[in-house]
């Protein structure tokens, strides 16, 4: 990010694993803010709900009164990044920020945590190992909906314009590319900001 302000980037932090993915995006260059009331939105160029219990975040997205503010967060246009019980919270029957229902625990009560090499549209460098604990899997989605990875044919990974999320735990381990991939789409909402976000 040589020549440019660092983005600053807010974790969701109600709940779950913010902090593995503070450090992977610090470790990136970007600077963090974890988001606790929607007040703590305000600046953010971009937005990372982490995994954890999806129940436990979203009554605390409710008591927080934060549910729609994520929502215009993530309508106007700034990035956001779901993983596991983040995705969950992206989906129709939560937030509604995704148009795709989610499927939680959705691999089943043996294989409740395993790792997998997944392949992900648009990641150069080969296929991602991917940290899978108790998973959901995306069931059902619409057209704007592109799945970008799937594991034995169920969908794992998935974009909605500058909306991303992943089934599994990208900030655990040390493949950064989807950080990465993430904080392309950033720079690129920064840079395209008057045009496609009706100026900011
Ligand atoms: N099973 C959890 C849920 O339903 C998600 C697990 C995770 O984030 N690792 O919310």
């Amino acid at each position: 990010m040589a020549g440019s302000t660092a983005p600053l980037i807010g974790v969701l932090a109600l709940q779950g694993g913010f902090e593995a993915h503070e450090q992977m995006l610090q470790g990136l260059g970007a600077q963090t803010a974890e988001v606790r009331v929607p007040r703590d939105l305000e600046g953010l160029d971009g937005l990372v709900i982490p995994g954890g219990e999806s129940t436990t975040m979203a009554l605390g997205v409710e008591r927080e009164g934060l549910a729609e503010p994520l929502r215009r967060f993530a309508a106007a246009g700034r990035p956001v990044l779901g993983s596991c019980a983040g995705l969950i919270m992206l989906d129709r029957e939560h937030l509604g920020v995704m148009d795709m229902r989610a499927e939680r625990n959705a691999f089943g009560r043996q294989i409740r945590s395993f790792e997998a090499d997944v392949q992900i549209a648009g990641l150069a460098g080969g296929p991602i190992r991917g940290i899978f604990i108790r998973a959901p899997w995306i069931a059902e989605h619409g057209e704007e909906v592109e799945i970008i990875g799937a594991v034995d044919g169920r969908p794992i990974a998935a974009r909605q314009g500058r909306v991303l999320a992943v089934a599994f735990h990208a900030e655990l381990g040390r493949d950064d590319r989807l950080h990465r991939l993430f904080l392309g789409l950033v720079e690129r909402s920064l840079a395209g900001a008057d045009a496609a976000d009706g100026g900011r």
